[in-house]
């Protein structure tokens, strides 16, 4: 899980999880309310993780000709693994880091 790096509080599953997915750029940290921003690595790997789901999904569908539900079931399974790991990616920064 993240540390916020101002005050170095390891910020829990689901604070990491609502963080991200509230608008803007900048999280603040739950601890010192500090605002912490995703570094750029770890907005690179997310963006990785992205873009594998769709790619499994349809690669399977394809490859096992998967009717409907199976495909919803392994959507399912691959959003599971999704929110599982992805706060685990985070890592934060004071900074918030051009992505290019
Ligand atoms: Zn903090």
């Amino acid at each position: 899980m993240p540390h916020c790096e101002n005050c170095k509080n390891e910020w829990s599953w689901g604070t990491t999880l609502r963080k991200s997915f509230t608008l803007g750029e900048g999280m603040e940290c739950p601890e010192c309310g500090k605002t912490q921003y995703l570094t750029k690595k770890s907005r690179k790997r997310m963006g990785i993780a992205n873009f594998f789901p769709p790619v499994i999904l349809l690669g399977s569908a394809w490859l096992f000709d998967l009717n409907i539900v199976s495909v919803l079931a392994v959507a399912l399974f691959l959003f599971a693994v999704f929110m599982l790991t992805y706060p685990q990616m985070a890592e934060l920064s004071n900074e918030n880091e051009p992505m290019w």
